[in-house]
């Protein structure tokens, strides 16, 4: 007979492990809390990367464990093999970006490749039997309500595997107060899941930023990712922007203003901006995925607090935490490798 296996989570980290669960013998069950499989996957531009050099990986998210990047890092290019062999067609093989290398995937034809034998709105209970991968996509809806900032996610991961884990006795990654995030319109904007790409409005790193008292926060450096001016901006802020900045972010303002956003002549603004401002955008942070989650090993297996693996659990995607502690790096390479890692310990266990 089959052995069942519980997988709880039909985002990318779960789909994944259930495929190669099956691949390798066994039955998984797939639990879905929401209407539909395919998690943040779905929503998301669907770019699945890894930085090209290790000491940038490093450097860019320096708090992550050390030993869980370099699964991630170098298990990937074969993960996506794997992908491909699966049958899911790239619709780039590169990421338009000289720092990463990866893949781009139309995100529904992924999603309709891995879903197989999903309960939908099924979520995990509580007294749920090993073994079992947890991939529930870790927190961001609390996360967000808590810290009163948008949810750029799907709307059910609301930290269901974190509490099943802790209830158990697992222990907690670094960087539980982290996201990756993403300056959006603010409200009163309406952002639709189908707006969650086109409208990020990615164009910080030329805009001046200024809080609501009109303090100029401006950091002196940007990433490439802008994610830490999403962290910086909070619940609302303003992109200032001069003709130069103006050029390059035109698109995304107009999309801002289509959407409802506010968008203004800055000298309507309640404090002074520099001379030469042309346009103030009102922009809010908004969380597409927790950082920090729960403890694991590389073989994806939840840890106590004393390091020993728990039995019969494991957890994949981002209700594993601490690899992209203090930055950001790719929340489907992290889902796609420990989706795989914890499949394969799970089957040898
Ligand atoms: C707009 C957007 C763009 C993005 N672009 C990229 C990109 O280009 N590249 C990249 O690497 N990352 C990107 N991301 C992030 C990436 O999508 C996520 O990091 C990744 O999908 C996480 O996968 P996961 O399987 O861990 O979680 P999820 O995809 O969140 O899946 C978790 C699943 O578990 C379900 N669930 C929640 N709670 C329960 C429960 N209690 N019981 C059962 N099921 C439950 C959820 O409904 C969901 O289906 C983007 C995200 C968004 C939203």
């Amino acid at each position: 007979m089959r052995r069942t296996v519980t997988v709880a989570g039909a985002g990318m980290a779960g789909l994944v492990a259930a495929a190669r669960l099956r691949q390798l013998g066994l039955e998984p069950v797939v639990l879905e809390k929401g209407t539909r499989p395919g998690g943040s996957m779905l929503l998301s531009s669907c770019v699945v990367w890894r930085h090209r050099e290790w000491e940038r990986f490093r450097a860019e998210c320096p708090g992550g464990d050390e030993r869980l990047q370099r699964l991630v890092w170098e298990r990937l290019d074969g993960a996506l093999e794997w992908l491909e062999a699966l049958g899911a067609e790239p619709v780039w093989r590169d990421t338009e970006n000289p720092l990463t290398t990866g893949r781009r995937y139309d995100p529904r034809a992924l999603t309709a490749l891995l879903a197989r034998d999903v309960e939908l709105r099924t979520p995990l209970p509580t007294h749920a039997e090993p073994p079992l991968v947890l991939a529930t996509g870790g927190f961001p809806v609390r996360f967000a309500r808590e810290r009163g900032l948008l949810l750029r996610a799907n709307r059910w991961s609301d930290g269901g595997g974190l509490a099943f884990a802790r209830a158990r006795g697992a222990a907690l990654s670094a960087g539980m107060d982290e996201f990756y995030g993403r300056a959006m319109p603010a409200p009163p904007a309406r952002i639709r899941e189908s707006d969650f790409v086109p409208l990020a409005q990615l164009y910080g790193r030329w805009a001046r930023v200024y809080a609501d008292d009109g303090r100029d926060v401006t950091p002196a450096h940007v990433s490439w990712s802008e994610n830490d001016l999403a962290r910086l901006i909070g619940p609302g802020a303003w992109y200032v922007l001069d003709d130069a900045g103006l050029e390059r972010a035109r698109e995304r303002v107009e999309a801002a203003r289509a959407a409802g956003g506010v968008v203004l002549d800055p000298r309507d603004l309640p404090f002074p901006t520099p001379p030469g401002s042309r346009v103030a955008v009102r922009v809010a942070s908004a969380v597409t995925h927790t950082i920090g989650g729960l403890r694991i090993d590389e073989q994806a297996r939840v840890l106590r607090e004393d390091g020993a693996p728990l039995d019969g659990l494991w957890a994949a995607g981002v209700d594993a935490g601490g690899i992209a502690t203090g930055g950001y790096a790719s929340g489907l390479a992290q889902a796609l490798v420990l989706g795989l890692a914890a499949a394969e310990s799970l089957a040898a266990s």
